[in-house]
């Protein structure tokens, strides 16, 4: 187990994908789910006003991708009618890249939002996520998100586990509009926006990148492999394999 100070502890801010769920879930569920239904859902809200602005907003970020030579799928804007097919074949393009650009997670979270409330799909966590909520709970710790999956995302995937919505155990979800998750600077604002001070935090991902950058911001932060056997940790003492004994009470 790695060397934390428990009792500074008062937030435990939570990774999603490779750290609460497994990656899979995120890349052979959800993402194939919102390629499929892209088409549909925009063809369906193409007079929502949010859903045009979205539109507009992906065709401003490949306007981006082609300056920065990353050779999208061709944008027509004319006639009217292509704009909505070019959207689709860019927003499959953006997925299939894994893409953490603003409109395109949000048009996500919305697809996503119908799948998970028509039954479609439920979100997926390992095991000892429930039983580790609990226990922080118990402890009256706050456990809160970060993730790239815009907040909405966020929510529908706790809210619908396997182990019932663990929604409850959560105070706060964060996403891409506190920074990247790479950036210093992120960590300071979500720290911030609680009202506590960095090192009251204990921050959990599989990306050593963001370990990294929650500890250059001054939080507590460990390393979460779920899958030891493709450890790519220099040092496995440096590293969690599940949340099950971590601050127990
Ligand atoms: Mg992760």
């Amino acid at each position: 187990m790695p060397q934390i100070d428990e009792s500074q502890i008062r937030v435990i801010l939570l990774d999603i994908e490779g750290t609460t769920t497994p990656i899979d879930f995120v890349y052979q569920t959800l993402f194939p789910y919102s390629s499929r239904r892209l088409e549909s859902f925009l063809r369906e809200h193409a007079h929502d006003p949010e859903i045009q602005s979205l539109i507009q907003e992906l065709r401003g970020q490949h306007v981006t991708d082609e300056r920065n030579g990353l050779e999208p799928p061709a944008w027509q804007d004319h006639p009217e009618d292509a704009q909505l097919p070019s959207s689709v074949t860019y927003g499959q393009w953006l997925i299939a890249r894994d893409s953490k650009c603003m409109p395109l997670k949000t048009l996500q979270g919305k697809i996503w939002q119908q799948g998970f409330a028509s039954g479609e799909l439920h979100g997926e966590v390992y095991p000892d996520v429930p039983i580790a909520f609990q226990r922080w709970r118990r402890q009256k710790r706050m456990i809160c998100i970060y993730s790239s999956g815009s907040t909405l995302a966020q929510q529908n995937l706790f809210r619908t586990t396997a182990s019932g919505d663990l929604t409850p155990y959560i105070t706060a979800f964060f996403d891409t509009r506190m920074g990247a998750k790479s950036e210093v600077e992120s960590y300071k604002k979500i720290a911030a926006s609680l009202s506590y001070e960095p090192k009251q935090f204990l921050f959990i991902s599989d990306a050593p990148k963001e370990v990294e950058a929650a500890r250059s911001a001054g939080m507590q932060a460990i390393l979460c492999e779920r899958d030891p056997e493709s450890s790519s940790s220099r040092c496995q003492s440096d590293a969690i394999h599940s949340f099950e004994g971590l601050i127990p009470d």
